[in-house]
C-alpha cells in the first residue's frame, strides 16, 4: 500500500463523522426549492424514438420531481460529501412522441406541498422517423467524427467527405449532428459543414452499378457509379497493402469490374456486401509503400484516384512540403526564455528547405514567414499542391518541465514508415527519445494524398531541450536528420520495392 495512504487511514472514521453531519443538515428555508435543473449532457438535443432524454435537477431534499408530463425524476442517495437533493430521470422517447425544439419544464413538489418549477436552458426536439431529416455536406473540408469527444485536436475524426454527400440525420447534440450511415451504424457530423434540408426526401440508398478501374498518364482510378452522393470511409492497411472502401447505404448491383489498361499501382479488387447496406470495396495495391490517395465524386460517380510511387525513389527531383507550425498570432508553445514556437518551428522548416534543396528536392511550404495560415487552409493548399510527401514541424510542450525528447507521428499506419525513419534520425541530434506515436487526430496528419509526419523537435517546456530548440547551430542539425530520415525512408522504400508476383513495372532502380 501507498504509505502516504496508510498514514491517512486513522483519519477516516473523522471524516465520515463529519460528512456524515453535513448530510444531516437540511439547506436554510431560504434556499430556492430548484437550485438547477439540466439536460444530460448539458446541450440542446434532437432525439428519436429509441433514445434516452437523460435529465437532472438539484433541488430541495426529499421531495417529488418530475418533468415532461409527469415523468418522475428519482433522488440519489447523498454523495460521500454529504451532497443531498440531487434527482435524475431518463426517458425513452416513443414512436409518437412529439416535443417542438422546447425546453423542458420540471415541477418539484416538496414533503409539506411547497411547489416549484424551473425550465431547462437546453432545447429539446423529438424527430418523426415518418420525415426523415436530411442533410448535404458543403465545403471542401467536410468530415465526420466518431463520436462526440473533444480534446485539442478535436474529436476522433472517421474521415473527410466530399460536398454534396446526401447524409441521414437522426439527432443532434449541441453543435454536432448524429448521422445513421447503415443499419447500426452511426457518425456524427460538425453542424457547420452541413445544411439542412426540406423535408420530404428519401433515406439515401442506391445500388452499385457495375464498375471500371483505370490508370491514365498520372493515376490509377477507380469509378463506381451510384445514383446520389453516400456517404464513405476509407483505411489504408498494410501486410498486404490494401484500400478499403465502404460505401453506406449502397447495395451492390455489380455484376462485373472491367480491369483497363494502364493500370500501375491497383492489383486485384473486388468487392462483398459486408451487411445489407454496406458496400465494401477491397483495392490491393501493387507497391508495399502506398503514395496516397483521395476519395470524391465526379457527378454521382464515386472517384478513388490512387497516387503511383514517384518516378524515382530519391530526394533529388522529389517535392516535398514543409509545414512550419503556427505562426502570425498562433504563437504556440512559448518557453521559459520566451522563446516562441512559431519561430522555432519556421527557423527549422527554412533550414530543412535549405538542405532539401541542396539534395536537389523541390521544396513547397506552407507559410515562409511569420503569418498566420490555420490548419484547414494547410490542408486545402496542399491538396492542390500535390506533393510527394509532407513533413509538418512542431515544438512540444509538457506541463512538467522534466519531460523532454524528440517524437514523431502519423495517423494512418500505411504511413508510419515516413514517421519511424524520422524518428531514427531525430535520435541521432543526442535527443532523449520521447517515442513514436500512431492515430494522432492531428490535421496535418489527416491528408490521405501523401506520406505525411509530424515532428514534434524537442520540448520548448524542458529548460535542456529548449536551449537547444533556440540555438541555430542544433536547428541547422536537425533539419540534416531530418533530410537523412527523409532519404531513409526513399531507400526502404526501393529496398522493399514493388510486390514481387503481381504484374506492373520493374522494381525501381
Ligand atoms: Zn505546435
Amino acid at each position: 500500500m501507498n504509505p502516504v495512504f496508510r498514514l491517512l487511514l486513522p483519519l477516516v472514521p473523522l471524516l465520515t463523522l463529519f460528512s456524515r453531519a453535513t448530510a444531516q443538515s437540511v439547506p436554510p428555508r431560504s434556499a430556492p426549492l430548484i437550485e438547477s435543473v439540466e439536460t444530460v449532457p448539458a446541450a440542446s438535443q434532437w432525439l428519436q424514438p429509441g433514445d434516452r432524454l437523460q435529465v437532472r435537477l438539484k433541488g430541495r431534499p426529499g421531495s417529488r420531481v418530475t418533468f415532461l408530463n409527469g415523468q418522475p425524476l428519482t433522488e440519489l442517495p447523498a454523495t460521500a460529501k454529504g451532497v443531498r437533493g440531487v434527482y435524475q430521470g431518463t426517458y425513452v422517447v416513443r414512436p409518437g412522441d412529439t416535443l417542438q425544439d422546447r425546453t423542458l419544464q420540471f415541477q418539484l413538489v416538496t414533503s409539506d406541498s411547497s411547489r416549484a418549477t424551473a425550465h431547462t436552458l437546453s432545447r429539446i426536439r423529438f424527430l418523426n422517423p415518418n420525415e426523415p431529416q436530411l442533410a448535404v455536406t458543403r465545403g471542401a473540408l467536410a468530415y465526420l467524427n466518431y463520436g462526440l469527444g473533444e480534446d485539442r485536436l478535436g474529436g476522433a475524426k472517421l474521415g473527410y467527405l466530399d460536398s454534396l454527400v446526401v447524409l441521414h440525420v437522426t439527432g443532434k447534440v449541441g453543435d454536432q449532428y448524429r448521422v445513421r450511415l447503415a443499419e447500426g451504424q452511426q457518425a456524427w457530423v460538425p453542424l457547420e459543414v452541413v445544411r439542412l434540408l426540406p423535408r420530404g426526401g428519401f433515406v439515401p440508398t442506391s445500388l452499385t452499378s457495375s464498375w471500371s478501374v483505370s490508370g491514365d498518364s498520372l493515376y490509377d482510378y477507380v469509378q463506381v457509379p451510384l445514383d446520389m452522393r453516400l456517404p464513405y470511409r476509407s483505411q489504408l492497411l498494410t501486410e498486404p497493402t490494401r484500400l478499403v472502401v465502404d460505401i453506406f447505404g449502397a447495395t451492390s448491383n455489380t455484376n462485373w469490374i472491367t480491369q483497363r489498361d494502364g493500370l500501375r499501382e491497383l492489383g486485384d479488387v473486388h468487392y462483398e456486401q459486408i451487411q445489407p447496406d454496406v458496400f465494401r470495396m477491397v483495392l490491393n495495391l501493387k507497391h508495399e509503400q502506398s503514395w496516397g490517395y483521395s476519395i470524391g465524386y465526379r457527378r454521382n460517380t464515386l472517384v478513388v484516384r490512387v497516387k503511383r510511387p514517384p518516378a524515382r525513389l530519391r530526394l533529388k527531383g522529389l517535392t516535398v512540403a514543409v509545414d512550419a507550425g503556427h505562426g502570425g498570432d498562433n504563437h504556440g508553445a512559448v518557453g521559459a526564455s520566451g522563446v516562441k514556437e512559431k519561430d522555432l518551428t519556421l527557423a527549422i522548416a527554412l533550414k530543412l528547405r535549405r538542405e532539401l534543396e541542396e539534395q536537389g528536392a523541390r521544396v513547397l511550404m506552407t507559410r515562409e514567414t511569420d503569418v498566420s495560415v490555420d490548419n484547414g487552409r494547410r490542408v486545402l493548399l496542399l491538396r492542390k499542391l500535390n506533393p510527394d510527401l509532407l513533413v509538418s514541424i512542431h515544438v512540444n510542450s509538457s506541463g512538467s518541465a522534466s519531460v523532454q525528447g524528440t517524437s514523431t507521428y502519423y495517423r494512418y499506419v500505411a504511413f508510419r514508415p515516413l514517421s519511424v525513419a524520422l524518428y531514427e534520425q531525430m535520435r541521432q541530434t543526442g535527443l532523449k527519445g520521447f517515442g513514436n506515436v500512431g492515430s494522432f487526430n492531428f490535421g496535418l496528419n489527416g491528408p490521405t494524398e501523401f506520406p505525411n509526419a509530424l515532428v514534434e523537435t524537442a520540448f520548448v517546456s524542458n529548460s535542456e531541450d529548449e536551449k537547444r530548440l533556440a540555438d541555430p547551430a542544433f536547428q541547422q542539425q536537425m533539419a540534416e536528420r531530418i533530410t537523412r530520415g527523409l532519404a531513409d525512408f526513399l531507400k526502404g522504400t526501393r529496398a522493399k520495392g514493388p510486390k514481387g508476383w503481381l504484374l506492373g513495372r520493374p522494381a525501381e532502380q
